[in-house]
């Protein structure tokens, strides 16, 4: 399913890989437009985009030697782009990584991505679907959840979860409430040793 014309892209840049099993590595991020959800919290303006050919992605893809990519969003698995940028990317030898929502209901698109990083959102009521709505096909392809845990946090959501070998289960304090979140994720991850805390280390470090 390859749409032509200009790639629309929210931003690509390089910085650092913050969060999740892949923190510390240094990543090529391309952050796609639109997004199914509008979570009251969200800071990324998905809203606009800037048009890009593939030769100047390319260009920016090679300014670093790292081979990993971080494609987010945005919801990158609902952008009608996404097959030429998988494309294009492993064609260079990247590696690559999405982060999704979860909502996207399709095994063939997660499919695409080397690594699959699903965080649900609570937001996920205003498409009218459970809050932490996560599709059978996001439950199946995931090799990593992500749930950023705000003050008033239903840990049942998590308990969804069978623990499987291989998988990786996170939580993430709020950034913006972090001395009451950090609580609510160490008291979790004592109960429950599949799971850790990850931290948004690219903002600590000052990253973008
Ligand atoms: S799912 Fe992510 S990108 Fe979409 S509105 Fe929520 S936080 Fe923003």
């Amino acid at each position: 399913m390859f749409h032509s014309g200009p790639l629309q892209l929210n931003a690509v840049y390089w910085s650092i890989q913050g969060e999740g099993v892949h923190t510390g590595r240094s990543a090529l991020f391309v952050k796609m437009p639109f997004c199914n959800l509008k979570c009251a919290w969200c800071d990324t303006d998905f809203s606009t985009w800037t048009d890009w050919t593939e030769q100047l992605l390319a260009q920016v893809a090679m300014q670093q030697v790292s081979r990993f990519a971080v494609l987010s969003g945005g919801e990158p698995t609902r952008h009608k782009h996404i097959w030429r940028v998988v494309s294009l990317l492993k064609g260079l030898g990247f590696t690559i990584a999405v982060e999704s929502n979860g909502t996207c209901e399709s095994e063939v698109i997660y499919a695409l991505f080397d690594w699959v990083t699903i965080s649900p959102k609570k937001d996920s009521e205003r498409l009218g679907l459970p809050q932490y709505y996560a599709s059978k096909a996001a439950l199946k392809m995931a090799h990593e959840f992500k749930y950023v845990m705000e003050k008033n946090f239903d840990v049942r959501v998590l308990n969804r979860h069978e623990i499987a070998d291989g998988r990786r289960y996170f939580v993430v304090p709020e950034a913006e409430d972090f001395l009451n979140t950090k609580t609510l994720v160490l008291a979790w991850v004592a109960e429950n040793p599949a799971w850790r805390i990850s931290l948004q280390t690219h903002h600590l470090m000052g990253a973008r």
